[in-house]
């Protein structure tokens, strides 16, 4: 039986920046990495407008100061002193942590292509079971949402839940056709087919782009629908006199279940499978980021770890939002748009990075359509005030476990072929 003070289970992102931020701290403890996967070379970008840390600052491979959201009737563009919109190529994340750590004499063990099959916890530690070993850890941070307990046990019932399914292409033109210096955050001409659908053009040159089909739906995707809208887009406002370089796609969930981050005394959940996608945008990268490293702290400060970093005012706001869209695919184009038109840009970005103040919070709202929003806003009160009855009684009665309703399980991310 091996030995860990630290498990992670998952090098991917959360994995990844918790062990990361415990090696930066200079954590005394023995920490060590699994993953299943022997490649992190899939095409992944995550975006944030969170202020990088130090250490993360230079991978950031590309950013922004000026973006836009647009329909067929306008478009908004909108930038900020304060804030950039800023991206770090994930297999650039990885190769930069995982290359140094898979030598010897570091302080963080990596190894990869090894399973874990099974956790169990024992009495004063916890046991994990690998397709290679037999781990014995203090504490144990699993990252795997692809199959994890805490989203086989999702539950639909009163919680929101949207599939949110993107694919695009990195396209590379012999000619100038981009603004290499605004982003396209939403463009919504593009057929409406199922939900809300958009186009997100992140561009790297004047002839080089990311050009995105995003939808938010109720249904799981129809990956044809993305790959015309992208060849649509591309054609109608670009041309096709282009190479496609690489190939983006995955699924998200858009839902306000519950995910906890401490499933027991010894074992949390990190990253998507730790309830880090903000609901109504699937942005992830800054809340995981923002988990992983205070968690590293609490572990070198030997502290209590936090056992939710929930936000209920974000959740509630999250969960009015997700309900309006399921009823009304529409009204999700129409509060963006207003959101994005009138909301002062820093006020909207630390809105959307969960750091706004009630000023910002009263900005956000002011500027949806109020009726609807206050409708949504009530209906979503009386379910959950109709939930919590619900969970009263069945305490009251059969003595039943209070444990959080969480949505449904993952769909696999799926990887796609290049190519046209
Ligand atoms: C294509 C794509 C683009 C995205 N873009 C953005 C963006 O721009 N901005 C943003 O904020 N968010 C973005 N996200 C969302 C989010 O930031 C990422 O999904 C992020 O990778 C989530 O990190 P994670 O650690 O929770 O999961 P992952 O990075 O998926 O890591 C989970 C790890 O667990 C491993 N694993 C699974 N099962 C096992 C097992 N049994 N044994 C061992 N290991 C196992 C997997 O191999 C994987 O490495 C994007 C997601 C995708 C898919």
């Amino acid at each position: 039986m091996k030995q860990a003070d630290v498990l992670i289970l998952g090098a991917g992102c959360a994995g990844t920046s918790l062990a990361h931020y415990l090696e930066n701290l200079g954590c005394g403890e023995r920490v060590v990495l699994l993953d299943s996967r022997t490649k992190f070379d899939r095409e992944q970008r995550w975006c944030s407008w969170a202020k990088m840390p130090k250490s993360l600052a230079p991978l950031v491979s590309k950013s922004w100061q000026k973006w836009t959201v647009g329909d067929e009737n306008y478009s908004i563009a909108r930038t900020s002193d304060k804030f950039v919109y800023q991206q770090i190529y994930a297999p650039k994340f990885f190769e930069h942590f995982h290359t140094r750590w898979q030598k010897p004499d570091t302080l963080i063990e990596l190894n990869l292509d090894e399973k874990v099959e099974r956790i169990e916890e024992k009495s004063n530690y916890v046991e994990v079971t690998t397709s290679r070993e037999t781990w014995r850890a203090n504490l144990v941070f699993d990252a795997r949402h692809q199959g994890s307990a805490n989203l086989k046990n999702l539950e639909k019932s009163n919680n929101a839940y949207l599939h949110q399914t993107f694919l695009g292409w990195k396209v590379m033109f012999p000619r100038a056709v981009f603004d290499a210096e605004t982003a396209a955050l939403m463009d919504f001409r593009t057929a409406q087919n199922d939900g809300v659908n958009f186009i997100y053009v992140l561009p790297y040159s004047d002839r080089e782009a990311l050009v995105e089909s995003t939808s938010f739906s109720q249904n799981p995707t129809n990956w044809g629908n993305h790959l015309s809208a992208v060849t649509k887009y591309i054609a109608e406002n670009f041309g096709d006199d282009y190479d496609i370089i690489a190939e983006e796609s995955g699924e998200l969930p858009m839902t306000t279940a519950k995910l906890p981050t401490k499933s027991s005394e010894r074992i949390y959940s990190i990253g998507i499978a730790g309830g880090n996608a903000r609901p109504s945008s699937g942005y992830a990268f800054h809340r995981i980021q923002r988990q992983t490293s205070e968690i590293a702290r609490a572990i070198v400060e030997r502290r209590t770890i936090q056992s939710s970093f929930a936000s209920n005012k974000y959740n509630f706001l999250d969960a009015v939002f997700l309900e309006s869209v399921a009823r009304n695919p529409n009204s999700a184009r129409e509060f963006f748009m207003r959101m994005f038109a009138n909301v002062e840009p820093d006020s909207l970005i630390r809105f959307l990075l969960d750091e706004s103040s009630y000023r910002d919070d009263l900005a956000v709202i002011g500027a949806l359509p109020k009726m609807r929003f206050g409708a949504a806003s009530l209906q979503r009160l009386r379910r959950e005030f109709s939930a919590r009855k619900g969970k009263n009684e069945e305490l009251q009665t059969s003595h039943g476990t209070l444990c959080d309703s969480v949505g449904e399980p993952f769909h696999r991310l799926a990887a796609r072929r290049v190519g046209r």
